[in-house]
């Protein structure tokens, strides 16, 4: 798998005549890119997506661009247009289209549901020219030196005479653009001999991209797994951290973490946001997309947006810190999805809790793919229902000014819910580990008197 990375330059405002000519070739390739988004869907974009890059450019070609063999394309594209500027718009529109369709994909799947606005065909306002490595040179940017401020990068570009030929262009590398840069290719990021030339409001960017090649991870004998039970609407998450010990056979408690604090501070903030939307909602009977709701509705969006990447940030630290001493499986309860139970009343909620959960597990398996770590899952079986020290069924209560607890009437057992969750949660995935199978099997014992009730770092589970 591929990671991509990507750091941005201005260019330094050069000569009237060097900025001409960047105009004229964007101006070029965005008339392109149109053509190319009307066509494909004449083609059929269903099966222009379904093609591979490579094939969907010669296809589209062989449909657009009069050559000997053949002279009478289906819809013939303009004259006076570069080779690697139409490919280029080419790879761009395809992959505009592509991504279009697996939007809408999901929209019907969950977009849907979760009130989300249906994506609409690409109808880009601002462009962007991606050039090929042959169109680009970014060797003067990669020599440091000391006293110059500018860099040169050089661009093919189209002259008076309609050529399409190298030109330098000055770009300002930003303060501490270098040592990000040195900092990323240390961590083996490359840099990609291409660029992107972007414009918007009337300045020139170009964006250069890092790319790392990287191996999705999976421990057979992991020496950390990290539970993580997502409870957005209480603590966010709680976190069990646990060492394996693979000679002995034994997974040892290591501890917890809440991952609330300041991020609470923003769930109260939509909290509150959501409220005002019920009652307005209550009053006027609209949706909450509609009318002054819908100003709201995306402010909590956008806090949602916030909040996820928040969390999914410490339980990354987390991993890395734990990924110091050796292998770290990150585990979370695999999500049931949105189908299933109805109901009017408790909608928006169901479906602000399923949507955070899902975008903290895909945020932290990004991560895991730059760091290194390993992502898994585990189907939710019982977990917080189940006594995580006998197995027996138990009972979550909340005393006055408490958190949420869970208590066992088999053998007495109290702690606080979510630890327990996260408990069952590491039997289940011990049981996955050893056994295979994702389902919760009472094949592991826990070797502390029951009688104990609270929690120790000492916990020691035999396996
Ligand atoms: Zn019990």
């Amino acid at each position: 798998m591929k990671l991509h990375k990507t750091l941005l330059l201005k260019v330094q405002s050069p000569n009237v005549g060097k900025k001409e000519r960047l105009e004229k070739t964007i101006k070029l390739y965005s008339e392109v890119l149109k053509f190319y988004l009307e066509v494909i869907p004449k083609l059929g974009m269903y099966h222009i997506a379904s093609m591979s890059n490579k094939s969907a450019l010669s296809f589209l070609e062989l449909n657009t661009v009069p050559t000997k063999a053949h002279p009478n394309p289906k819809y013939p594209i303009f004259s006076g247009v570069q080779t690697n500027i139409r490919r280029s718009a080419i790879n761009k529109a395809v992959g505009m289209v592509k991504s279009y369709l697996s939007n809408l994909l999901r929209w019907h799947r969950e977009g849907k549901e979760l009130e989300h606005s249906k994506p609409s065909y690409p109808n880009p306002k601002n462009f962007s020219l991606t050039y090929y490595s042959t169109d680009v040179e970014l060797k003067d940017l990669l020599l440091r030196r000391e006293n110059e401020s500018l860099a040169f990068v050089r661009l093919k570009v189209i002259n008076d005479r309609g050529n399409y030929e190298f030109v330098n262009y000055p770009v300002k590398p930003y303060k501490r653009f270098y040592e990000k840069l040195s900092g990323l290719q240390a961590e083996g990021w490359k840099l990609k001999n291409t660029a992107t030339l972007i414009k918007k409001d009337k300045e020139f960017y170009m964006a250069v991209v890092l790319e790392k090649v990287v191996k999705r991870k999976r421990f057979r004998n992991p020496g950390y797994v990290i539970n993580v039970d997502l409870n957005v609407q209480r603590n966010l998450a709680c976190v069990g951290i646990y060492e394996l010990d693979w000679e002995d056979k034994v997974s040892k408690f290591y501890g917890i973490k809440f991952i609330s604090g300041k991020i609470i501070k923003l769930v109260r903030k939509r909290d509150y946001l959501l409220g005002e939307i019920r009652r307005k909602q209550a009053l006027t009977g609209r949706s909450p997309q509609e009318g002054d709701n819908g100003k709201l509705w995306r402010k909590v969006k956008n806090l949602n947006k916030d909040i996820a990447l928040k969390v999914a940030k410490e339980i990354d630290k987390v991993a890395l810190d734990m990924a110091k001493k050796g292998d770290v499986v990150v585990v979370f309860e695999k999500l049931k999805g949105l189908r299933g139970k109805r109901g009017k009343s408790r909608k928006l909620n169901r479906n602000i809790n399923y949507w955070m959960r899902k975008s903290i597990q895909d945020r932290v398996e990004y991560l895991s793919f730059e760091h290194g770590y390993e992502v898994n899952f585990v189907y939710p079986h019982y977990t917080s229902r189940r006594c995580s020290m006998c197995g027996s069924k138990g009972e979550r209560f909340s005393p006055k000014g408490s958190k949420a607890l869970f208590g066992c009437k088999a053998c007495g057992y109290v702690v606080n819910a979510d630890v327990n969750a996260v408990f069952n949660q590491h039997f289940a995935y011990l049981s996955y580990l050893l056994h295979g199978g994702r389902k919760a099997r009472p094949v592991v014992r826990v070797g502390i008197s029951p009688k104990r009730r609270s929690l120790q770092r000492s916990t020691v589970v035999r396996v």
